[in-house]
């Protein structure tokens, strides 16, 4: 039998499992996505009190059995992010960014990049709720993107390299594309591509603002260069 893993997680997703048990999805620095089963934790003396719950960033001990299912045998807070907890959008928030590290990163390889930036949004809304919304939820997709590999072209058109009127985008392009390279587009407003541009370039913390018309452009963009590239469908960014 292989001995103890110990690891640093936070809970994606947590799911009720026969009378006592939960199922966890984790997200860890060196193992990516790992499901575990957490036994008796929802009697009232479970020794893992209710910290087994989504958003939580745990410090854990699993063992490894013979099925994929590892068995959480310690649990340990780092972080609780208590006031995002509280907060109605900040935790629809949190749950969008978890569901989008989920789709994007689901297998064991190794993304630390990722928990780093997971664990950061997490801290962000904890620090203050009111960051939470369709911007920030964007930013943090393409963030993602970025550290999948698949970040937008956004500098010059993805298929010709013409540097001026931009006023396009093509998912299966991957980037911004000029008017003679159009096809397969949708137009892309000047504020949608400085957002996308911006928000790539800088600290999830200094996130820019923006209009939600050139909002909803910038999420189709990453939308359709994810269909296009990973095969996956993200969930929308915001509840409608
Ligand atoms: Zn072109």
């Amino acid at each position: 039998m292989p001995g103890p893993l110990k690891s640093e997680a936070v809970v994606l997703r947590s799911i009720r499992y026969g009378e006592a048990d939960r199922i966890l999805h984790l997200y860890t620095p060196h193992r990516g996505r790992v499901s575990a089963i957490a036994k008796g934790v929802r009697r009232t003396r479970s020794r893992f009190g209710g910290r087994l719950e989504p958003f939580f960033r745990l410090r854990l001990v699993l063992h490894e059995g013979r099925s994929d299912l590892l068995t959480v045998t310690s649990a340990e807070t780092v972080e609780g992010f208590a006031r995002l907890r509280a907060d109605g959008p900040a935790l629809d928030t949190a749950a969008r960014a978890c569901d989008a590290v989920s789709r994007l990163f689901d297998t064991s390889e190794p993304h630390p990049d990722v928990y780093n930036l997971l664990c950061n949004e997490l801290a962000l809304l904890d620090a203050d709720p009111r960051r939470a919304g369709h911007g920030n939820q964007l930013a943090f997709r393409l963030k993602l993107l970025l550290a999948a590999g698949l970040a937008p072209q956004l500098a010059s058109c993805t298929s010709c390299g013409e540097r001026d009127h931009l006023s396009g985008f093509s998912g299966a392009a991957g980037g911004v594309v000029c008017p003679a390279c159009e096809a397969g587009s949708f137009p892309l407003d000047g504020a949608a591509h400085e957002f996308l541009a911006t928000a790539l370039g800088r600290p999830l913390a200094e996130t820019p603002a923006a209009s939600e018309r050139a909002l909803r452009q910038a999420e189709r963009a990453i939308a359709e260069t994810v269909e296009h590239h990973a095969g996956i469908r993200l969930r929308e960014a915001v509840a409608r």
